[in-house]
């Protein structure tokens, strides 16, 4: 039995996370959650799967629940803000957490957790991103675990197991290419957020979801593949594969390619980092080769004069040091601005691109803490907001 503590239970990851706990329930148990603002489905939660305890954004919310939940017999402690989620990262009882928290503020548990000698099932890319040189020496110095639930990265973590250190050549990151795949500069300055928010392959978060359509999904997932698997950036490339079943491949060495296949589902890579080292049987639909999406498997490039967000991916990661997170809280600023509906598509990139050139002309710092990040966060996300504001004047 696995004990599990679940950080962003309500979120699309959280919610399949819990299902392949009850597909599977003589193998995992749930001892704690956490959420936002989803109080109605986190107390659903709570009722099917009594954790020892739980976490709501706020007091108020927090006060609610512990009521009401009373009422009903269940006996799960309740906690709220940051110290909530701190808890749940480090509670006794869990093994393994599931960080499935949206952003950067899913980096604070990260670390917590790992201080407190727990494996991790990373889902939360932003934590790497940011904060990777800060989350990679922690884990070793405790002897945790990392393990990849993102689907490109549990491809290649799959597909490395059992090759000899030093086998891995190349990285053959595939991605959909999301809704606006073949657009040009032009085209992108007039879609909508409904348009962004429909991915032809995924269902996934909102944040995600836009980020896919802008290609910065993509761009993080490059950097959280170079912490993962030790590989400078330059050393992955981005393959565009429309039909999203090739999750991704390695070179090896000597040239052998390998890839991990199968339908675009994240409940494998969930199930896969929950269950490692054994395979458990599968929960979803099986794969079947002579399905329509697989009559054409198709790889083409990206096309990154058009899709900038990964030019800039790349330029941080390989700048490193403070650069990848500024990037991040600038796009995590800009990604919720325009899901309000306030701002062109394009304005994105725009502002990323004028903050990481801002912060590289302070200079970019190395040897950076967890509160250093969050500093850098509230200075990029000012920095949007402005870019915004002064745009908007223009
Ligand atoms: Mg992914």
């Amino acid at each position: 039995m696995k004990r599990l503590s679940i950080l962003g239970s309500t979120g699309s990851i959280g919610s399949q996370t819990l299902e392949v706990v009850r597909g599977f329930p003589e193998r995992f148990d749930v001892v704690a959650l956490s959420c936002g603002s989803r109080v109605e489905l986190i107390e659903e939660q709570i009722r099917e799967f009594h954790p020892l305890i739980a976490s709501v954004a706020d007091e108020k919310s927090a006060l609610l629940l512990q009521k009401r939940l009373a009422q009903a017999g269940e006996k799960t402690a309740i906690f709220f803000g940051e110290e909530g989620n701190r808890l749940c990262a480090a509670v006794t009882e869990a093994e393994m957490v599931v960080a499935a928290m949206v952003g950067v503020k899913g980096l604070d548990p990260v670390v917590c957790a790992i201080d407190a000698g727990k494996d991790i099932a990373l889902a939360n890319k932003e934590t790497l991103v940011a904060g990777g040189s800060i989350v990679i020496p922690k884990l070793q110095a405790n002897f945790c675990k990392l393990l990849p639930v993102d689907s490109e990265h549990s491809a290649i973590w799959q597909c490395l197991w059992g090759q000899p250190s030093g086998s891995l050549d190349r990285i053959l990151l595939t991605a959909s290419g999301g809704p606006f795949r073949g657009f040009s500069k032009e085209q992108l300055q007039n879609v909508t957020v409904k348009e962004a928010l429909a991915h032809p392959t995924w269902k996934m978060g909102g944040k995600i979801t836009i980020d896919s359509a802008s290609m910065m999904n993509k761009g993080l997932e490059v950097i959280e593949a170079g912490w993962l698997f030790d590989i400078p950036v330059d050393q992955i490339t981005v393959v565009v594969h429309p039909q999203s079943i090739v999750h991704s491949m390695v070179q090896l060495r000597d040239g052998s390619v390998l890839a991990q296949m199968g339908r675009p589902n994240m409940m494998l890579p969930i199930q896969i980092a929950l269950a490692y080292p054994l395979r458990l049987d599968n929960l979803s639909e099986p794969f079947d080769p002579f399905a329509p999406e697989c009559e054409n498997l198709h790889f083409e490039k990206c096309d990154t004069e058009v899709f900038s967000c990964l030019t800039l991916a790349y330029h941080a990661g390989r700048i490193g040091g403070s650069l990848p997170a500024v990037m991040n809280s600038a796009n995590e600023e800009a990604v919720a601005t325009f899901l309000k509906g306030t701002i062109p598509f394009t304005f994105i990139e725009d502002s990323i691109r004028a903050c990481m050139e801002a912060h590289e002309r302070e200079g970019v710092v190395t040897g950076f803490s967890v509160g250093d990040v969050y500093e850098m966060d509230l200075w990029a996300r000012g920095f949007v907001k402005e870019f915004f504001s002064k745009t908007a004047k223009a």
